[in-house]
């Protein structure tokens, strides 16, 4: 069961396929038998789209046959997180809610990648309505670590993260509101990236909390991230929080010479797992071994990162779910009256994550509390931000840990949903700012598990963050190791 052509990185799939080497047929088949063999184990998959995989690959190649140009990710085979819609086919997220739901129009980052030559080869699990950050709140069942089956892959874009990691494909799409691309990436040992707040369009993207939801996407390498971020970023207008594409990236680093690493002891300090501070700690010296200079920088409002968070996010949320409603989208529940069609609907479609959630953020936004928390909170969002602009003064980057803790038992952590937020403690602070952050292996736990650590540049620099990484990639050989099959 070796992973083959799906096994290839998408950048190399695609420069294959443009030169006539393997066709997109060739290419989707692969990555289809490497999901045969695999995924009855991880469950990355809610379903794998086989025909209409084919149907795209059979037209890229179509294209190419008749001289036209297959696309910049010509038959490279993608996943995509369910919270995502394709035209005619179901669109979960992760619900019982909306287990039916067609949709009939294809988000646009989804719909960029297509048509630049992406087959798309299935949905993936995820944490319903992507609140988790473990997977198991999938109404559909947990997936499985590729690494270890009886751990947690991280949430909640778990299904696109083992899926790159176990090789089924070289490029999965995720979204990320407070680190579900991110923790996710680093659990399974893979490159996952967070883009600026409004990089990609949101269009097509089933909400959470529509002010830090960011679509993101996991690889094996940065190259094929910037490749992806570079066909799917820019304006969109059925978006209007989307940005238009950057004039391009003016400076490509050729070293890591004189890069000044901003390092907040406030997201490296305690609480981290002493395996996590270990792995990171080292590839922080091989990072200044590299030339580049470690800064020390503050950012004093972290320790409020985690409650500001859950207060806006749930917020939000409580918001945006307002419209599963039994009339107007997913489940219904037959009843008499009004009210009570409503309340079983929503009783039966939602699980207790996301009922739980709904009912915080609607006690924070009630008359008489809004200003006790929700004020607050978007106080503390606004010190963040500033906290980091104050930072970026002094350094290109700032660096971490990505996650406190490697990959944990499946079930440890589910009776406990405050130490499951607490997972979240290093990412959310970059989501709050809007910036985009990065994370990429950097070594392994002592029992084999992979460790991430995470970059976070100024809104707008993404392109640093993946130049930064890739360069990382050249010096090193985290990301090349793979779980064994
Ligand atoms: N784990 C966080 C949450 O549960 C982040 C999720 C996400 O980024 N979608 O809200």
């Amino acid at each position: 069961m070796t992973p083959g052509l799906a096994g290839l990185s998408a950048t190399r799939i695609a420069a294959m396929v443009r030169a006539g080497e393997v066709t997109a047929v060739e290419a989707t088949e692969a990555a289809l038998a490497r999901v045969g063999a695999a995924d009855s184990e991880l469950h990355a998959f809610l379903e794998v789209t086989r025909d209409t995989a084919l149907a795209a690959a059979r037209a890229v190649d179509e294209r190419h046959a008749r001289g036209g140009d297959p696309g910049p990710l010509a038959g490279v085979p993608m996943a995509w997180k369910d919270n995502l819609v394709l035209a005619d086919h179901v669109a979960s997220a992760g619900s019982r809610m909306l287990e039916q739901y067609r949709s009939p129009f294809t988000a646009t980052a989804l719909q960029r990648a297509l048509a630049a030559g992406a087959i798309p080869i299935g949905r993936t699990n995820m944490d319903e309505f992507g609140m988790g950050s473990s997977t198991e709140n999938s109404a559909y069942g947990p997936t499985r670590n590729p690494w270890r089956r009886d751990r947690v892959p991280g949430g909640s874009s778990g299904g696109s993260a083992a899926a790159v990691a176990a090789g089924m494909c070289p490029l999965a799409m995720g979204s990320d509101t407070g680190g579900s691309v991110r923790q996710p990436a680093s659990l399974c040992g893979v490159t996952g990236l967070k883009p600026t707040y409004g990089r990609v369009s949101r269009h097509g993207l089933i909400a959470y909390a529509s002010s830090l939801d960011c679509v993101g996407a996991f690889a094996r390498t940065a190259e094929d991230l910037a490749l992806w971020l570079s066909v799917v970023s820019g304006i969109d207008p059925a978006d209007p929080t989307s940005t238009p594409a950057e004039p391009g990236h003016t400076r490509r680093r050729q070293d890591l010479r004189g890069l000044r690493i901003g390092v907040p002891w406030e997201l490296n300090g305690p609480g981290l797992d002493d395996e996590i501070a270990r792995v990171t700690r080292e590839a922080l010296a091989t990072l200044t071994e590299l030339g580049a200079r470690v800064v020390d920088v503050a950012l004093p409002h972290v320790p409020h990162a985690v409650p500001a968070y859950y207060l806006v996010a749930t917020a939000e949320a409580s918001s945006n779910l307002a419209r599963y409603d039994g009339v107007r989208y997913g489940l219904r529940r037959g009843a008499n009256r009004c009210d009570a069609m409503i309340t079983a609907s929503r009783s039966a479609g939602f699980g207790p994550e996301v009922q739980l959630r709904i009912l915080l953020g609607t006690f924070a936004l009630s008359a008489g509390y809004q200003d006790e928390f929700y004020r607050r909170a978007n106080d503390a969002r606004a010190q963040l931000t500033a906290d980091f602009r104050a930072a970026f003064a002094q350094c290109d980057v700032v660096w971490s840990p990505t996650s406190p803790v490697p990959a944990f038992p499946i079930g440890s952590r589910t009776d406990d949903p405050l130490a499951m937020y607490l997972c979240d403690v290093l990412t959310v602070p970059a989501s709050l700012a809007g910036l985009p952050a990065l994370s990429q292996p950097c070594g392994f736990t002592r029992d084999g598990m992979p460790v991430g650590m995470q970059w976070t540049a100024p809104a707008m620099q993404d392109e640093e963050l993946l130049d930064i990484a890739r360069l990382f990639e050249s010096h090193t050989d985290h990301h090349k190791r793979s779980p064994t099959p």
